[in-house]
């Protein structure tokens, strides 16, 4: 018995698929896949291909104040006066939000 990944109502076989009553959900018989994978993995492709690039910076362990996300890159803002600490930009690796943080 199979149910609807939407809606988790029943499916019934219809026409050589399987179709939800309840939020009209269609399902192949041939395809035994239950998830569509391919934007995940777009997606980490991007992260990969940012920690690669040479130009967005070393990478830290900054909790992205956006998303949560864990990685961000930093870039050191050296202010005019010698006193102060230089500010860092973060760029978190999965949102691109940017903050500032100081030392
Ligand atoms: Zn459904
Ligand atoms: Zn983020």
């Amino acid at each position: 018995m199979e149910f609807c990944p939407e809606c988790g109502a029943m499916l019934l076989p219809k026409d050589g698929i399987l179709k939800c009553n309840s939020c009209g959900h269609e399902k192949n018989l041939a395809d035994n896949n239950d998830y569509e994978v391919s934007e995940e993995i777009q997606e980490s492709d991007n992260v990969k291909m940012l920690g690669e690039d040479v130009d967005v910076g070393p990478v830290t362990n900054e909790t992205c104040p956006e998303c949560g996300h864990d990685k961000a890159t930093y870039k050191l803002l050296q202010t005019r006066s010698a006193d102060e600490a230089p500010t860092r930009i973060f760029t978190c690796t999965k949102c691109k939000h940017t903050w500032r943080a100081y030392d």
